[in-house]
């Protein structure tokens, strides 16, 4: 599989979320990620493929000069939802003199309190899905009344186990409201998870001064919104947009003393999104914002709705090679 002769400038990113080292994969096994040397080995590929690029540099090719060459193809590395992998993964990338960018929801650091899909991922890979899902019916029962409407969605038989977590997902996301999802996740993980790790957020998530040591290597840092919400389909007013979108913005530059021009959209997705219009009428404070859309990022893409690919953790090298070529090309 090559690059073929017509293709135009731009470059691919990609968006990382579990980085696996030896001890993450004994103590949670269950949580699915690219294991550190996996990782090591699509930075290889990377740099025998393509022209690693800056935070900057994306900002200069979107509104300046910065250009590839003939056949040359740019990749920026991102990572999202402020994960503790993070760290290990910003002191590989500093090795290879490589800068990426971490998206982070800020309650992690301000509330010290998990974002939403980290709860799910972590209670469910360390008490199974039966556990979780009797947490899920207590808080539900205390929180609805006609809790048992939503119950039967999620009657877990052997074999449906990817089905249910689908659905899980799926109802946190898009059919209960923002503030009671958070509300009974945030319960389930005190009951589940903090109770049994009282050190849960180190477990979870990056603290400050890991966030500092990041920077400190040259990354960027961009928000995530506060408490990763789906954007898109939540019809926030104005002030919830705020909270989500600006505030997190002036919370990470006050705290660190950094200029920050990165967004990146919760779960991503064209209904989780705005589109440039929407976003430029809420805000113009941000130089560029990601999605998960599977595209080639162009001159003449609008640098807010920057495309990504996520990679999975099947993904050797070879595959996301041939993946990312596929985004080249086109489908
Ligand atoms: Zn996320």
């Amino acid at each position: 599989m090559t690059i073929s002769t017509n293709t135009p400038n731009g470059y691919l990113s990609l968006c990382y979320h579990y980085i696996r080292d030896n001890s993450a994969e004994q103590y949670f096994p269950r949580i699915l990620g690219t294991s550190v040397d996996e990782f090591e080995k699509h930075i290889e590929m990377f740099s025998n493929y393509f022209k690693l690029i800056t935070p900057s540099d994306a900002i200069s090719f979107s509104y300046d000069s910065y250009n590839f060459k003939t056949n040359e193809i740019g990749l920026l590395l991102t990572f999202d939802d402020g994960l503790s992998d993070h760290y290990i993964a910003a002191k590989i990338l500093a090795k290879h003199g490589i800068k990426a960018i971490f998206f982070i929801p800020t309650c992690i650091l301000k509330d010290e309190l998990p974002a939403n899909p980290i709860i799910i991922h972590y209670c469910i890979a360390k008490f199974g899905l039966s556990s979780f899902l009797n947490f899920l019916k207590s808080s539900l029962k205390k929180n609805l009344n006609d809790f048992n409407k939503y119950m039967k969605k999620f009657s877990y038989i052997k074999g449906n186990y990817d089905e249910v977590i689908q659905k899980i997902k799926y109802f946190f996301k898009y059919e209960l409201n923002e503030k009671l999802s958070r509300l009974i996740l945030l319960e389930i993980y005190e009951n589940m998870f903090h109770k049994e790790f009282p050190n849960a957020m180190e477990i979870m998530h990056l603290t400050k001064n890991q966030v500092s040591e990041m920077i400190e290597m040259g990354h960027s840092i961009g928000t995530h919104t506060h408490s990763h919400i789906s954007i898109g389909s939540s019809n926030l007013g104005d002030n919830e947009l705020n909270l989500e979108i600006i505030q997190p913005k002036n919370y990470l530059e006050t705290t660190f003393k950094i200029k920050s021009d990165f967004m990146s959209y919760p779960f991503g997705k064209i209904v989780d999104c705005l589109s440039s219009k929407e976003l430029i009428v809420k805000t113009n404070s941000y130089k560029l914002a990601f999605t998960v859309e599977e595209i080639l990022n162009k001159k003449s893409t609008s640098p807010y709705e920057l495309g990504r690919y996520m990679p999975t953790s099947s993904d050797t090298s070879e595959l996301l090679y041939k993946k990312m070529i596929t985004m080249i090309n086109g489908k």
